[in-house]
């Protein structure tokens, strides 16, 4: 079985942040990815707000990144991890055995590795409405990717529901390649930037529907139309759409560590600004850990923490 100093689990800005960290303090890293590295920023198309870079992919931006920590000298395999134990041996500041730390079993669905310390950094997975019709509509008309299925809806009608960045970079994306845009959200008020607001209100064929709520997915072959009521309840309209972009948020990947780390009620890992889990060895990085913004340099700023953390508990 491979050992590791510290085994990173996902390769999102915060786990390539705690890469860079750990390896130029001169720890053994293996980063654990289940499927490319990047994570969820590899879908906008523009960012904004990485300071120092005025306008930059979220994709090219992570491009730079990984390659940094790929020169410091990070392993990465990309495996699932299916589960986290405490192993019966110990293991010391060097991957060699000692009296000192206990050791970590990490199972993927290709292997199995030991470590002394473990970053969970996975990140979230997008949200569903949870309306009748949705699920079997996915891929035929249900999206969660504005930038990746855009194109398939080139002046056609699409709904976008949501209230945040997300809907918003969404719905400018789209407002340049379809026909005509409705943004459904359940309140009056935005939790987008106001820039944003303002700039989406400006476009001559976005329609805001709020404050409503989608109600039924409907189509034959592929989506036709999406149900909405007003959010305080009322009658149901019906919006002809081709296309419905979900941007509501996103639920936390903590399910194979709940036996291991305290979640909260919201699923979120349970550790304050220092990353440290209820777990010894175990630091959580990143969209994954309850706190109170979510972005970008939040989340490198996580993984730089949770890294130093992991460092200084291997000594
Ligand atoms: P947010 O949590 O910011 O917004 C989610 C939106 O969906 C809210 O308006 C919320 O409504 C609504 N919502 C949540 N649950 C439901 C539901 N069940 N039914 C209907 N509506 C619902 O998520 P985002 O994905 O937009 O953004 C996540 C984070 O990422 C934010 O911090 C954002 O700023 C950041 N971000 C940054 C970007 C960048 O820097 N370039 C790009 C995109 C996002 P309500 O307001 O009523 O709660």
């Amino acid at each position: 079985m491979k050992s590791f100093d510290i085994i990173i689990i996902g390769a999102g800005i915060a786990g390539l942040t705690a890469a860079i960290y750990a390896r130029r303090a001169g720890k053994s890293v293996l980063v654990l990815e289940a499927s490319t590295y990047g994570g969820q920023i590899i879908n906008t198309l523009d960012v904004q707000n990485w300071p120092g870079v005025e306008s930059i992919s979220g994709a090219d931006l992570m491009q730079k990144i990984y390659h940094q920590a790929n020169k410091l000298g990070m392993d990465i395999e990309y495996e699932e991890v299916l589960s986290v134990a405490p192993g019966a041996g110990i293991i010391s500041g060097n991957g060699e055995e000692s009296a000192t730390r206990p050791v970590w079993l990490v199972k993927t669905d290709e292997s199995e590795y030991s470590c002394g310390a473990i970053i969970i950094a996975t990140g979230s997975n997008e949200r569903e409405m949870g309306v009748p019709g949705e699920s079997s509509y996915i891929g035929r008309g249900v999206s969660f990717c504005a930038t990746c299925d855009g194109a398939f809806y080139k002046d056609k009608n699409v709904a976008i529901v949501g209230g945040g960045n997300t809907a918003f970079y969404d719905a400018l994306y789209l407002a340049d390649l379809c026909k005509k845009i409705y943004l459904v959200h359940r309140r009056g008020q935005f939790r987008a930037d106001t820039i944003l607001v303002d700039k989406l209100r400006a476009r001559k064929n976005v329609e805001f529907i709020t404050p409503f709520v989608p109600t039924k997915v409907e189509g034959d072959k592929k989506v036709t139309h999406l149900k909405v009521a007003p959010s305080e309840g009322g009658a149901e309209s019906t919006l002809s759409v081709d296309g419905i972009f979900v941007a509501i948020g996103r639920s936390p990947r903590t399910a194979t560590f709940s036996d291991i780390v305290a979640l909260d009620a919201n699923g979120y890992i349970e550790a304050g600004e220092d990353c440290i889990t209820s777990a010894p060895g175990i630091f959580a990085a990143g969209d994954v850990r309850t706190k109170s913004i979510r972005q970008l340099v939040t989340a490198a700023s996580d993984g730089a923490t949770a890294a130093t953390a992991a460092c200084r508990y291997l000594g």
